[in-house]
């Protein structure tokens, strides 16, 4: 689903991501790991364009994402992102917050739209709020809203930026819980995370990223359980 090859991004002269090489398949869900500044977001957000790669390819479902006559639309309407911070409209309703992308970029009709949207509610536990406003909601709510919009868009790939950093301890849980779930029903998904116990646990890969490369790669009982790399060793002692 994903292929990146010699991906490489500097801002100005910082050069953040310094050729980084790997592949996310079908169903498989990859966490992304490293200390603060090693480049995880800047990595994620290459790869549905929020940054603009500085040299290297990026492709996803096949198509080169670099390539300036690829439709980049379409191919962020098959990516859905979720941020640490939630941002969700709050002038509407956890309904319509679910449906006005699939009403104005999908084009689906409006009852369609609200279709998916409360099968996507209910699959991420909010049935009863669909027509609360995001300011009534818990963190942990409110980005379990995010999730249940971006779903909303059928996306071949999810891509997840350390989505329960911002939330109170109590309410991780919840969030964690949701994202579980669709990983055991085969989404593709790339997890940026500190959350080790939910790396352990649901990633089939993990990649450790420091200054800008990937120190190194693999099942979360290689690269957590038995790190092969000082660097790694290093960054798990001070997190687990
Ligand atoms: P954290 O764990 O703190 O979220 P991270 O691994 O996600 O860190 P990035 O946010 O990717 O790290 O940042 C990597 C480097 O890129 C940092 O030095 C940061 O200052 C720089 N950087 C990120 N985004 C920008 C930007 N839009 N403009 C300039 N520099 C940026
Ligand atoms: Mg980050």
């Amino acid at each position: 689903v994903v292929e990146v090859q010699d991906l490489n991004k500097s801002f100005g002269d910082n050069h953040v991501l310094r050729g980084i090489d790997t592949t996310v398949r079908e169903g498989e869900v990859v966490c992304v790991i490293g200390p603060s500044g090693s480049g995880k977001s800047t990595f994620l957000r290459c790869i549905n364009l929020l940054e603009e790669p500085s040299s290297g390819s990026v492709r996803v479902g096949g198509e080169e994402v670099t390539d300036p006559d690829c439709d980049i639309d379409a191919i962020r309407r098959n990516m859905g992102m979720v941020f640490q911070q939630f941002n969700l409209f709050p002038h509407l309703s956890v309904l319509e917050n679910c449906t006005i992308a699939q009403t104005t970029v999908l084009k689906r009709s409006k009852s369609e739209a609200q279709a998916t949207a409360r099968a996507n509610l209910e699959k991420v536990g909010l049935s009863e709020k669909a027509d609360a406003y995001p300011a009534q909601l818990s963190g942990g709510q409110q980005q379990r809203v995010a999730i249940a919009r971006a779903l909303s868009m059928d996306p071949q790939l999810m891509l997840f930026d350390e989505p329960t950093s911002a939330l109170d301890p109590e309410l991780v849980g919840d969030v964690l819980s949701v994202m579980r779930r669709l990983a055991s029903e085969g989404m593709t998904m790339m997890v940026v995370t500190h959350e080790m116990a939910f790396a352990r646990d649901v990633a089939d890969r993990v990649i450790f990223m420091d200054g800008g490369v990937i120190v190194e790669e693999g099942s979360p009982e290689r690269v957590i359980g038995d790190p092969q790399e000082e660097r790694t060793r290093t960054f798990l002692q001070r997190v687990l």
